[in-house]
């Protein structure tokens, strides 16, 4: 095995974790993608950590009683012990370098953390291209730059999939008859683009993009320098930026439908937006909700006929046009207030309900991406064949300006951008 890690079986776990001074159980699954991203990063960490702290792993499926016993109900989860008593943070799900290595200082102490990390050697990897975001952009690019044999490196804040990831049911991608599930129309995505040679930096944090170098600093210590770069970071929900949104957020307030209406069964539920998105999401949030009330700022619904043909059916749904949000408000740990005015008459009113969940729109992803011609509603400007202003820089996906956000144009810009990047590349 790699790295200084021992694999158990639960009949070991005494001797190999609970009689150490110090140690860290992965318990992981097969055919697991947030399990090999992990896998990336805890390999390196136990030749880093491993004289102070035991590496051990543990197969969950096959030693389910075990991870029971321990409330582990997911791959990975990480779980931290000194002198076999449980510490620290529970990990699970897209972990980062940057958690286990808090949880890993705590447990040798702080002035033995410090000699570990003054000893963290930097590393530098060499690309012919590095992606910058996993959606379907970034990885339909990952597969052409891959089969045209260049070296690609695609690095990713979360795990990869982007936004189909969490949509509940995609209806509208070539190629299938029936709906898919986004989660694994993402993950067929992934899995080719890894099968194809793409080399991912998954759920890593980004220290710093220098773009005029084509330059990636992730997770404290590896810099990735390509000979181009490909921006496909996509896009982020738009806040409505009023006060109680940053206090409830997570806590009342949801952008995300197919992630939390499971919490809203039979609840009364509010919805802000009535572009294809929120309306979409609505649908969804009807499976679940007693009622829905969408808060509209026009006088019509904007989203596209046959989502508006079938959100006028659902008797759950009434619609409150010409208003918009002013303020939320909570009532004890359950009940949320939405004060709306009325753009026509400008009287305000409350309106109440579960929880809220707000649609109105997007934001690009540019942080710590500087000096890039954007449009006027702040995406970035490429031309036909997705090249930004900056020299070998491209943009791909939802991130780039134009007319329609969907994940066919996403595979378009992607492949578009690949395809003059390897000619580029070859000339
Ligand atoms: C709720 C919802 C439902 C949708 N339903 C449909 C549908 O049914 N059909 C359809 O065609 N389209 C749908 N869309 C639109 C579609 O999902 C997007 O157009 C598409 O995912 C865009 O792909 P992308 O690769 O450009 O960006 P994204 O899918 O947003 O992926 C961007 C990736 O970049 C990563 N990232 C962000 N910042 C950084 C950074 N600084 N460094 C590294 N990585 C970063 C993110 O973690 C993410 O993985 C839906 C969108 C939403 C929000």
């Amino acid at each position: 095995m790699a790295g200084k890690i021992r694999e158990i079986n639960a009949n070991e776990y005494r001797e190999a974790v609970l009689d150490q001074k110090l140690a860290v159980l992965d318990f992981y699954s097969t055919e697991c993608p947030p399990c090999e991203a992990l896998a990336a990063k805890f390999e390196p960490l136990s030749e880093i950590y491993g004289d102070d702290v035991a590496f051990v792993k543990i197969f969950r499926q096959g030693n389910r009683e075990l991870a029971t016993e321990l409330g582990v109900t997911g791959s990975p989860t990480l779980l931290f012990y000194r002198n076999g008593e449980i510490v620290g943070d529970k990990l699970s799900g897209g972990i980062k370098r940057s958690e286990i290595m808090k949880n890993l200082d705590a447990l040798v102490g702080d002035q033995r953390a410090e000699e570990i990390k003054a000893g963290i050697e930097p590393v530098e990897t060499d690309a012919d291209v590095v992606i910058l975001g996993g959606g379907p952009a970034g990885l339909t690019a990952g597969v052409y730059l891959a089969q045209a044999r260049l070296k690609t490196v695609l690095v990713d804040i979360a795990l990869p999939g982007g936004y189909v990831a969490t949509t509940h049911q995609v209806s509208n991608y070539p190629g299938f008859i029936e709906p898919q599930n986004g989660m694994m129309l993402s993950h067929y995505m992934s899995e080719q683009a890894k099968e194809n040679g793409v080399e991912f930096r998954a759920a890593v944090e980004v220290n710093s993009v220098d773009l005029d170098k084509k330059t990636v600093k992730i997770d404290g210590f590896e810099t990735i320098r390509g000979k181009r770069l490909l921006i496909a970071t996509g896009s982020r929900p738009r806040p409505l930026g009023i006060p109680g949104e940053l206090e409830f957020r997570g806590d009342g307030i949801s952008y995300c439908a197919t992630c939390d209406a499971k919490y809203f069964d039979d609840k009364d539920v509010i919805v802000i937006g009535g572009g294809n998105s929120a309306i979409e999401e609505a649908l969804f949030i009807s499976k679940f909700a007693k009622s829905i009330t969408i808060i509209h700022q026009f006088e019509e619904l904007q989203a596209n006929k046959v989502a508006q043909e079938k959100i006028f059916a659902d008797k759950k749904v009434n619609f409150l046009f010409s208003h918009e949000p002013r303020e939320f408000k909570r009532y004890g740990t359950m009940d949320m207030g939405v004060v709306a005015e009325d753009l026509k008459t400008g009287e305000q009113k409350e309106i109440r309900g579960h929880g809220v969940f707000v649609f109105i729109g997007f934001i690009a992803n540019l942080e710590g991406l500087d000096n890039l011609d954007l449009d006027q509603w702040g995406y970035i400007t490429t031309d036909a064949e997705m090249r930004t202003n900056i020299d070998g820089v491209y943009a791909a996906g939802d991130i780039k300006s134009k007319m329609y956000r969907q994940i066919t144009t996403a595979v378009n810009d992607g492949t578009v951008a690949a395809i003059s990047i390897s000619k580029e590349l070859s000339e």
